[in-house]
């Protein structure tokens, strides 16, 4: 399809930035802006499935309140009136939250997750919740319980997954910016896929408290934008120490807005051999090594580098993350939340079984049975703990080649977005595809996907970036710098 970028002011061309600009100033309310975004996904959601509930009261409500604090004088947060769409994983409060699964149809959690919370406290308008694979399990979409996602880029292939609402929303010019959760991919992959800009934060930087659980030790919650300091503004806004997630860090929150202005003279990129090994595609691997040759000419060492536990990954992150799966998901039993099914006959274990017999789709029943046999008592140690030592060689890979650069640079996706329906049958397949972004989850670093130049049909091709612990800076300079020669900005007709 053909990318547009039209020069009138409508909400929906503007960054997240711009938006909270024009509201402070008054040159447009948050009133307007909220209905133009509603009025566009009444236009394409019906295409593109985005969204799984439109909270259109609610936002109206929210984006009125705001117009009249400025009205009052009052002072206004720095996402004032901006549009920004949720992934159903997250708890909001007062607005249905079902992980794109059966088993939580109804459910209406009475709190909102911490960062939700923040989201409101800096007057952000939240006009929905957006699709996503069942759980976050998924690199598709497919796994939906409420139907697939499709790519606003072309609409017969996935946004990919599990974010795939999140990036479509934002792709489609729905919002400029969303959240996303990220546990082994599931904010770059459908970044790279759709075009748009995705962060996974380190781990422990933004608080999980109400992000519903895929795996506790990899899951972390990031923005999705159109453009770099939008994810920043975002950013800066979710993350920090919250006592009611154990696992954030009390490190500072920095300025990740400032660091976009900070270049990238000197900056030494690793380059990992074996992310360009067999089932690269061709087009996405001569446009990850263009995107390095200009980076090369600005003033940045390219230097090779070597993680040789990459090819561990997969294996490693399938067995621990089902582990965690099969353990978060046992709560979901019929009696607190969301569908109940009564058996026939027997009695609440009956309960339990129909329930979620009924409940859960077929990948997520898949999960829950590996994760159950990997930590079963007779083979605990031959799958569990020998890949909780794997993940530490993965992790040490990553520690060794830091020593001698400050970012790694790589595809986010072997291939660009591949049609839907042609992995759905394969969960191998499918999980290969996340053969480049698991090992950055594993070792807990912050990592984002840039958009570098599409193939030549126009399909979107993503560039990784992992950073050290807690230097996402690195990522929002090198992005930043980027981002006038990306295709980032612009985005597909719809019409
Ligand atoms: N696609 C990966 C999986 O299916 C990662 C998902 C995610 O990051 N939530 O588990």
């Amino acid at each position: 399809m053909e990318a547009s970028r039209t020069t009138d002011l409508s909400p929906v061309e503007l960054t997240a930035v711009e938006i909270a600009e024009h509201v402070k100033k008054g040159d447009i309310t948050a009133e307007a802006v909220t209905k133009a975004t509603l009025d566009r996904i009444d236009t394409f959601n019906p295409k593109v499935n985005a969204f799984l509930h439109v909270s259109r009261d609610e936002a109206l409500e929210a984006a009125r309140a705001v117009d009249q604090k400025r009205a009052r004088g009052e002072a206004l947060g720095v996402l004032a009136g901006v549009p920004v769409a949720i992934k159903d994983a997250l708890s909001t409060r007062g607005t249905p939250t079902t992980s794109a699964s059966k088993i939580l149809e109804g459910y209406i959690p009475p709190y909102d997750a911490t960062v939700i919370t923040r989201l409101r406290a800096a007057d952000a308008i939240l006009p929905g919740k957006t699709n996503m694979d069942e759980f976050a399990m998924g690199s598709s979409n497919e796994n939906s319980a409420y139907g697939t996602v499709k790519n606003p880029w072309d609409l017969t292939r996935t946004p990919g997954g599990s974010s795939g609402g999140s990036a479509a929303a934002v792709a489609a010019r729905f919002t400029s910016t969303s959240l996303g959760s990220d546990t082994g991919g599931s904010i770059r992959q459908p970044a790279a896929l759709t075009g748009t800009f995705g962060f996974k934060p380190t781990y422990g930087r933004v608080s999980r408290f109400g992000l519903i659980a895929f795996a506790s030790s990899l899951d972390q919650i990031g923005p999705f934008a159109s453009d770099v300091r939008g994810a920043a503004r975002v950013l800066s806004v979710i993350s920090g120490r919250d006592t009611k997630d154990a696992t954030t860090l009390e490190a500072a929150v920095p300025d990740f807005e400032a660091a976009c202005t900070r270049g990238v003279k000197g900056l030494r990129i690793g380059v990992p051999e074996e992310y360009f090994q067999k089932g690269l595609d061709p087009e996405v691997e001569a446009s990850v090594r263009g995107a390095l040759a200009e980076l090369e000419k600005a003033g940045c060492i390219i230097k090779p580098v070597s993680l040789p536990h990459t090819r561990f990954a997969v294996a490693t992150y399938y067995v621990i993350a089902t582990a965690e799966a099969s353990s978060n998901l046992a709560r979901f039993d019929g009696i607190r939340y969301g569908l109940r099914v009564e058996p026939e006959r027997g009695g609440i274990k009956d309960l339990y079984g129909a329930t979620r017999d009924r409940g859960f789709g077929k990948e997520v029943k898949r999960r829950i049975l590996l994760g159950t046999f990997v930590l079963s008592a007779g083979y605990y140690d031959a799958y569990y703990l020998k890949a909780q030592k794997v993940r530490t060689l993965i992790k040490q890979d990553f520690d060794k080649a830091f020593e001698s650069v400050d970012v790694i640079c790589a595809p986010t996706s072997p291939t660009p977005a591949f049609k839907l329906g042609e992995k759905s049958n394969d969960p191998l397949a499918m999980y290969l595809s996340d053969i480049y972004t698991l090992p950055a989850s594993l070792a807990g670093l912050p990592a984002a996907s840039m958009p570098v130049a599409p193939t030549k049909s126009g399909l979107p091709i993503g560039f990784q970036m992992v950073g050290r612990a807690l230097e996402e800076e690195t990522l929002f300079a090198l992005a930043a710098f980027m981002e006038p020669s990306s295709p980032l900005r612009s985005f597909p007709k719809l019409s």
